[in-house]
């Protein structure tokens, strides 16, 4: 299958990349798009056979729900059996944007696979031109999941989706780099207080401001078998080729670290602010502005990206506290490194 390449920007006149990417949808094909958070991999979610071919080309296993993009709060009424108040405080504060509220679907409104099995659905209304359109222009709520091959670090770019979908998926949308740079917050309001599955650019903060107590699982908390999850979180995620290990932003304990590994013979990639430009790593990519953890976010899956485009043997990536943003910026770190940090 050939890919095709739209470029949807805002200077020149992107009518017909937007008929020809509904057209593919309707089709049953798959189309890759912008959000404010990742790439996505849209499919129309009412179409069975469109939805199976997502879970193709990621490579996705089909346990792993997928999130459902709509247009307006209002669609929401279309395909969920109760709006409860807590919910639609939600929608009214934070949609749309970067937050993904779980709740309990009508039965057979979506393709069976995407709630792989369940009785909920995850629900989102993007903050993207590109997305809103698309949405807006094919008039169908769409399934889409990060547009990367599972296991790989999301897509912030369309070369990134380009790099894993080429020659799989129908067609791309490129409308530039995404801002937040990581996946929306996935919150279940089907319980109360509501559970935070997924932490992202909506904080647990900015959450309660709104809706009062929410809860939100550390990592050790969230195996317990009490406690509400996404099903995907079990699975590796965000990784690059070499092994990641985490640690601290220190900059003399960074730069032992990386001579230390050298003297093993190791070629070190190193992920960390700007002030860490110096360290004598092999390969440098920096996360922005020191202790700038919006740059921070929207770098970390570009910066894990251009370690594979290296011949690094493994990465070093510095952390950050885990407050506000910092809390999903951990839990993408913490994945993409299998939970090692380095050690002397
Ligand atoms: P992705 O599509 O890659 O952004 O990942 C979506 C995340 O939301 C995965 O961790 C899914 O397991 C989770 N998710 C989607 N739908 C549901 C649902 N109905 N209940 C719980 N988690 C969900
Ligand atoms: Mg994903």
């Amino acid at each position: 299958m050939e890919t095709k390449y739209l470029i949807v920007d805002n200077v020149v006149n992107n009518n017909d990349s937007y008929t020809q990417a509904v057209d593919f949808l309707n089709n049953s094909e798959i189309v890759a798009f912008p959000t404010e958070t990742v790439y996505g991999l849209g499919a129309v979610a009412t179409d069975e056979v469109a939805v199976q071919k997502i879970f193709a080309a990621k490579g996705r296993p089909s346990d792993n729900p997928l999130i459902v993009h709509i247009s307006s709060k209002e669609q929401a009424q279309d395909y969920v059996v109760h709006i409860s108040e807590i919910a639609q405080k939600c929608m009214d504060a934070f949609w749309p944007g970067p937050l993904t509220l779980i709740l309990e679907t009508k039965p057979n409104v979506f393709a069976a696979s995407v709630t792989a099995g369940l009785t909920t659905v995850g629900l989102r209304m993007p903050d993207h031109p590109v997305a809103l359109r698309l949405l807006q222009e094919i008039n169908k709520p769409l399934a889409a999941p990060s547009a990367n091959k599972s296991g790989k670090p999301s897509p912030t770019r369309a070369e990134h989706v380009a790099e894993d979908m080429t020659n799989i998926i129908s067609c791309i949308l490129d409308g530039g780099a995404t801002g937040v740079g990581l996946e929306s917050t996935v919150l279940d309001v089907t319980v109360n207080p509501p559970v935070i599955l997924r932490p992202g650019g909506v904080t647990k903060e900015m959450l309660e401001e709104i809706i009062g107590t929410v809860i939100q699982p550390t990592e050790k908390e969230q195996e317990s078998p009490g406690t509400p999850k996404a099903p995907g979180m079990k699975y590796t995620h965000y990784a690059p080729e070499a092994p990641v290990l985490l640690i601290e932003p220190k900059l003399e304990s960074v730069q032992q670290a990386v001579e230390q590994l050298q003297a093993t013979g190791q070629r070190v990639a190193l992920l960390a602010a700007e002030s860490f430009a110096n360290s004598k790593a092999n390969y440098f990519f920096t996360y922005g502005k020191d202790g700038d953890v919006e740059a921070m976010s929207s770098a970390l899956y570009d910066a894990l990206r251009a370690c594979d485009k290296t011949d690094a043997t493994i990465i070093l990536a510095t952390t950050t506290a885990r407050l506000g943003v910092g809390v999903a910026i951990m839990n993408r770190l913490e994945k993409a490194a299998g939970g090692q940090w380095y050690k002397k």
